[in-house]
């Protein structure tokens, strides 16, 4: 029995056939073999032979041996796709090559983003042959002995069959990808053990329909002309099989269509699925957070001892917490509910002791506002159980346990608290993972705010990664994954360092200047604030003003509205900080999510299509006229503009404007119009014709145009801003207001999107308001496309079918800027 030896041609991990995540590999429909994932970026000749074919994308070639063995590369799966896009063929059909050869040059960072997987399937697939593969599950290089040849009986070639009808059909192949690998095992197959011999003619070329490398070696790609000829009993049956094989549209054993969101998932199907919370990526090490629950003490017995207790652990909290800002000053306020005091007092008198009470109190309300179907009250909850076990180690007079993140550590955590996140010692974690969790929760809050890269609601999978593994967090896909191969690894540190050092260049280029387009075009980057805090870092950033001052913040988490010189003085503080750079102040925006008990909004059914921005304001016009007062007097310190929310109707606009004229004087003030319903993207054109400029609130606009509530765990994989609609009405919005020749910009979270960023800009998008920590890097972003590339991608995102398919493109936009 005669034997070879084929040598590994490409550096990898080697993995059984069966791991290859394809089934139509793995279940051996092309043949028998074995797979390599891939650190090499060239694949070379196992053996001596002919090159018999090697597919026009480059990622697939057949290699007849000496002794007639089939043998077929496959480099990736699904990298048909990527239709040669980072493939370099070094060999032609029909070239005699010798062990080693190099064959075909690839980018594996490419192949790793857009292929399904880089995973490389090296197969015998005719018959005559066997083989037996000599390394599994260990690295190899280039040369190393993987699998031995050896001649099995001959097989016969399959019996010409003379008797039975002749029948031939032409066909125009109607496979998006041809006839690859794939298609080429379904017919094999479909041919296989029939009674009839089966000829496929492409032009010159002629296969029989049992050799997968003469299938792949017609070069059929989609509309090329087949013709099926067959002989034998089973001919037309045959022959029927293979054309309906060839006029699937949609390519059967292909994988599913992604769903929305899915993207990253595609791009490394190994990554753990969840939900960003906080765009970025990070590469570190996993540590996980396991708070030691707090241990109660039985208490003194005495209720008077108990009720001292508590109110010594009150003084100290309130005091610790004196002075904070945003999440721990909403804390700070929780602790002031009397209902809240009352129950814990309540559960004292029945004989508990303080601390358990306070933990129990907590922990049941947190319970009840779990269940709350809100997933923005339900994420309350959080806040609730964290003010507990504050209060508790307030009473006990203890601190919680220090925890100290070394640099470059990934945060793993069942549930995160907002307490956690800011008792930790040492560096900022470099990225968060929570099993639990949700995107609009105040601990995402936080690390947005500290540009910390967060994926939450990634399930139980997320206990399997231990301490110390290595971890890759995907913000933006809202994927984790852990103990990623060589080739993830490179291609996710060279995504981290290209990332980094766009941002510093745009950090040093920043001298004051306004963003533009490589060629020039000028687009605004500007900051979303909610406070002064951050302003000054935003210019220091080179942020070109404030895109959206969110108001409410200063409405919430108190027991009254702000008054006119409280509100002026905030106006005022942050006017300065932006030094003369203008300060777009949208006036409140309560109702719906963001409540406001003070305000007297009747219950509704459905907040989010009851009074809601502007409508409040209609419907309780002294908020109106306080608040543009306000405004109006902060005009002394910096320009201001005033921005409407949630307007529906022109008639809603030209109401504020009356107002505003009734008090400005001779101010100058602009009042501009946020686009966040269907109504208003669709009448921009009559919105704009008295409107000084257009905003596109992108959160509000996603979750009205998909009707998929913005803070509703269950569809927040679904909603996504680069939905085709959604940019469609981006589109009729920029294109209404340009006959008015009024500017639009967008500050709602697709801003801040990198994939977003050259289609908001193609469409006709002239500024872009993001969070503080995104100003360098969508200064970067802006400078990195030419306006030509940005409009002709754009066009391409509006003809896509789906999110999905748009973030691809996207993607590949992306990939080619670095390539
Ligand atoms: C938006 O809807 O995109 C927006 C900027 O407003 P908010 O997120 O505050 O509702
Ligand atoms: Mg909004």
């Amino acid at each position: 029995m005669m034997h070879d030896t084929l040598s590994a041609p490409l550096a990898g991990w080697v993995i059984a056939l069966a791991d290859v995540p394809d089934p139509v590999f793995a279940q051996g429909m092309m043949g028998s073999g074995i797979a390599i994932d891939p650190v090499g970026d060239t694949l070379h000749a196992p053996c001596d032979g002919i090159v018999t074919s090697i597919h026009a994308a480059g990622h697939a070639v057949a290699l007849t041996t000496g002794e007639g063995a089939e043998l077929l590369m496959h480099i990736g799966i699904d990298s048909v796709a990527m239709a040669g896009a980072g493939f370099e063929r070094l060999v032609a059909d029909g070239t005699r090559v010798l062990r080693g050869d190099a064959l075909v040059r690839f980018d594996l960072d490419l192949l790793v983003q857009r292929a399904r997987s880089a995973v490389t399937p090296v197969l015998l697939v005719g018959d005559g042959f066997a083989l037996t593969p000599l390394a599994t599950d260990r690295l190899v290089t280039v040369g190393d002995p993987l699998l031995r040849l050896t001649r099995t009986t001959a097989l016969a070639d399959p019996t010409a069959m003379d008797v039975g009808p002749d029948v031939r059909l032409t066909l125009t192949v109607a496979l998006p990808h041809g006839i690859h690998a794939r298609p080429a095992a379904r017919i094999a197959a479909a041919a296989r053990g029939r009674d009839a011999k089966v000829t496929l003619v492409c032009g010159a070329a002629r296969a029989s329909a049992l050799s997968m490398t003469g299938l792949l070696g017609l070069g059929a790609g989609f509309g090329a002309s087949v013709s099926i000829e067959a002989r034998g009993c089973d001919a037309e049956a045959v022959v029927d099989a293979i054309a309906a094989i060839l006029l699937a549209t949609v390519e059967e054993g292909a994988p599913p269509p992604p769903v929305p969101r899915s993207v990253a998932n595609r791009i490394d199907p190994r990554a753990m699925p969840g939900v960003g919370a906080v765009p970025g990526l990070a590469i570190g090490i996993a540590r996980w957070l396991r708070p030691q629950p707090i241990m109660a003490p039985s208490g003194s017995g005495d209720r008077d001892t108990e009720r001292v207790a508590l109110a010594t652990g009150l003084v100290r909290l309130r005091s610790a917490l004196a002075g904070s800002n945003g999440v721990l000053a909403a804390h700070r306020a929780l602790l002031d509910d009397p209902d809240l005091l009352h129950a814990i007092e309540g559960e004292i008198a029945t004989g508990s002791a303080a601390v358990a009470a306070a933990l129990t109190v907590t922990a049941a309300q947190a319970e009840t506002l779990a269940r709350n179907p809100d997933p923005r009250i339900a994420e309350r909850g959080d806040d609730l159980r964290d003010i507990g076990q504050r209060l508790a180690h307030a009473i006990l007079g203890t601190e919680p346990e220090a925890i100290r993140i070394d640099p470059g550590t990934v945060l793993l955590a069942d549930d995160l608290l907002p307490s956690q996140l800011a008792g930790l010692h040492g560096t900022a974690p470099g990225a968060i993972a929570v099993a639990r969790g949700g995107p609009t929760s105040h601990v995402a809050i936080m690390a947005a705010a500290q540009g910390i890269p967060m994926v939450v609601a990634l399930g139980t999978g997320l206990g399997e990664i231990a301490d110390g593994v290595c971890v890759i967090v995907d913000g933006d896909g809202g994927t984790v994954r852990a103990d990623p191969d060589d080739a993830a690894l490179a291609a996710a540190e060279a995504r981290v360092a290209r990332l980094r050092a766009a941002e510093a260049r745009a950090r040093l280029d920043n001298d004051g200047s306004p963003a533009a387009t490589s060629d020039g075009h000028a687009i605004g980057v500007q900051v979303n604030l909610g406070s002064a805090t951050d302003a000054t870092a935003a210019v220091a950033d080179g942020a070109e003003g404030c895109g959206l001052l969110r108001t409410e913040l200063l409405f919430l988490d108190r027991t009254t509205p702000p008054g006119r010189d409280e509100q002026t003085a905030t106006y005022r503080a942050i006017a300065g900080a932006l030094a003369g750079r203008p300060l777009t102040i949208r006036l409140l925006d309560v109702g719906g999510d963001k409540p406001a008990p003070y305000l007297a909004i009747p219950a509704e059914e459905n907040p989010a299509l009851g009074l809601r921005g502007v409508r409040v304001l209609l419907a309780q016009s002294e908020l109106l006229e306080t608040q543009l007062a306000a405004i109006l007097d902060a005009t002394d310190t910096g320009p201001c503009r005033i921005m409407v929310p949630m307007v529906a109707s022109l008639a809603e606009l030209d109401a504020v404007r009356v107002v505003l004229d009734r008090l400005r004087g001779d101010r100058q003030v602009a009042l501009g119009a946020m686009i966040e319903t269907p109504a208003a993207a669709i009448g921009a054109d009559l919105i704009a014709a008295r409107a000084d400029f257009l905003s596109i609130g992108s959160n509000d606009l996603t979750q009205y145009v998909l009707a998929m509530d913005r803070g509703n765990a269950s569809v927040a994989g679904g909603i996504d801003g680069l939905h085709p609609a959604v940019l469609r009405l981006i589109a009729a919005t920029c294109d209404g207001a340009a006959q008015h020749n009024v500017p639009v910009g967008v500050c709602g979270g697709l801003a801040a999107d990198p994939l977003a960023v050259p289609i908001l800009i193609g469409l006709g998008v002239r500024s872009l308001s993001v969070p503080p920590v995104r100003i360098a890097a969508t200064r970067a972003l802006v400078a990195g496309i030419s306006y030509a590339t940005a409009v002709a991608h754009a066009r391409a995102a509006l003809a896509a079918e789906s999110a999905a398919a748009v973030r691809a493109l996207a993607r590949a936009l992306a990939e080619e800027d670095h390539a």
